[in-house]
């Protein structure tokens, strides 16, 4: 039996509206229907437009009768992670600093999807300008996971994972600067891709680490991915860390590249706090590559210890100059208990951030002030140079990596909030990607006993999306995974 349309996957509901069996208005208010019943729950979004959206799914429906659609996207709604900026929608950062900001245009990838005929579909919750792995730092509280309302759906892009688990949409958009797409992918039984640092634009993204930040989807299969991946990579003249790369085309290259790949497994990342039924389904998985044909090899990532310490200094510093330029008179939330011009930046801030914004400018600033910043910054900057150095030595002799995605499955909400360390070492197996700008994706590889989602995260090399998605997609159709739905 065929899934609820509000659970299908973009393949599958772009052959319905091709075919004529379904309208994009259809579509659309199935979704809205399946959101309505469920958002209460879940929490996913910061704000959405019901109204917005169905006119742009009816204009879509109007270019198809027209005998002018316009691709795969056409007709499909997208839902956005409220840091990417749609022109005449709130984009907020869910934080209260930006609560009555509405976005004056179009991030590149808004543009790019408007040109392929997605319908942009609600502003979706997330920890405060992205910094969090669980959507508990939200001024707008936290979203839920669908496989367990009293758990997380991980982060920062937990509204992005929570809604297309829901079915509140039929794909999104997050950003992932330490892992804020790979985990919450993982914790919710999705995929979740962050390209190659430079291939998808970050125009219109708000900034939190820029050196580290992407944008990339968060889908139900590895084809999807392909599909929206395809609408949003290449190069863009408003971003300066653009590259230009040929663009191949993702979803016909999935069926053409069949391996047997050469798959590295590092040793660092199967160690001392890994959960024991993560590490069995993530090795269960290696053992399937490793029937199909494909040569496992053991490799060294030596300076992974270092990654957690690395990123932290890099991210924060790089925040504490992005986020300069919210002080209550460029943007969003001023403060009215002022009295003068330095009172207003100081004020408007201490009201208009949370406790973990405040935190990270505060080390950001440590880390880059006078005297500090040789034994901090530069250091951490160095650091990151080895890390990388040692996914480029590993490639010398294989195709990609498997890790877990996470060291654990989704925790209790309030589980790990009061303990900011404990939350920064969830994303161990994430980070070092985004520190040597490699694509990786998380794809979902079984269950636990209580029924949580887990991830396989595969690495790939730099803009070789194409291969990674292939070996992904490789086991994705030998496994039943993606099917499973939550009880909601
Ligand atoms: N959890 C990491 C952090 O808090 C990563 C977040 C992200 O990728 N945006 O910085």
């Amino acid at each position: 039996m065929a899934a609820p349309l509000h659970y299908q996957t973009i393949a599958e509901l772009s052959a319905r509206l091709q075919s004529g069996e379904i309208t994009s208005v259809q579509l659309v208010q199935a979704v809205l229907e399946r959101t309505r019943a469920v958002e209460e729950r879940v929490h996913a979004f910061n704000s959405r437009d019901e109204t917005d959206v169905l006119a742009q799914a009816a204009a879509s429906d109007a270019r198809r009768a027209a005998g002018k659609a316009l691709g795969p996207l056409d007709g499909i709604p997208i839902g956005l992670k409220d840091v990417i900026a749609v022109d005449g929608q709130p984009l907020t950062a869910s934080s209260k600093i930006l609560a009555n900001f509405v976005s004056p245009y179009d991030a590149t990838v808004t543009t790019k999807l408007k040109a392929a005929g997605a319908l942009c579909w609600g502003r979706l919750n997330l920890d405060e300008f992205a910094m969090g792995s669980s959507t508990e730092n939200s001024a707008n509280g936290p979203s839920r996971n669908p496989w367990d309302l009293e758990r997380v759906p991980g982060g920062s892009s937990g509204g992005s994972a929570a809604a297309l688990a829901a079915g509140e949409a039929i794909a999104t958009l997050g950003s992932d600067t330490g892992g804020s797409i790979r985990q919450p992918a993982a914790l919710c039984n999705l995929v979740g891709l962050k390209p190659t640092y430079g291939l998808v634009s970050r125009y219109g993204l708000i900034a939190y680490a820029s050196s580290l930040d992407q944008i990339g989807p968060f889908t139900r299969t590895v084809e999807d991915a392909a599909l929206v991946l395809q609408a949003i990579a290449g190069y863009d003249e408003c971003d300066s860390t653009s590259f230009k790369v040929e663009i191949p085309d993702y979803r016909a290259e999935l069926s053409k590249r069949k391996g047997p790949w050469r798959l590295g497994i590092a040793k660092e990342y199967f160690g001392e706090g890994l959960d024991p039924e993560v590490a069995k389904a993530v090795q269960a998985a290696i053992d399937h590559y490793r029937g199909i044909g494909c040569e496992i090899v053991e490799v060294s990532l030596p300076h992974t210890k270092y990654a957690i310490g690395a990123y932290y200094i890099i991210a924060t510093a790089e925040c504490s100059s992005n986020l300069a330029r919210f002080d209550g008179i460029r943007y969003g939330h001023r403060s009215s208990a002022t009295r003068d011009a330095v009172d207003i930046y100081s004020q408007s801030r201490a009201e208009g951030f949370g406790d973990e914004v405040k935190r990270r400018i505060i080390l950001g600033t440590y880390v880059l002030s006078s005297g500090y910043y040789d034994a901090y910054y530069l250091r951490a900057q160095k650091v990151r140079t080895l890390i990388r150095n040692d996914f480029l030595k590993a490639y010398e002799t294989v195709d990609a990596l498997l890790t877990p995605t996470s060291p654990t499955p989704a925790f209790r909400i309030g589980e790990k909030a009061a303990d900011p360390l404990s939350m920064y070492l969830s994303d161990i197996y994430t980070i070092g990607v985004n520190l040597a700008g490699l694509p990786g994706v998380s794809i979902p590889c079984g269950f636990t006993q209580a029924g949580l989602p887990i991830g396989l995260q595969i690495i790939g090399k730099p803009f070789e999306e194409a291969e990674m998605l292939a070996i992904a997609r490789s086991y994705e159709q030998a496994h039943d995974w993606t099917t499973r739905l939550p009880q909601l």
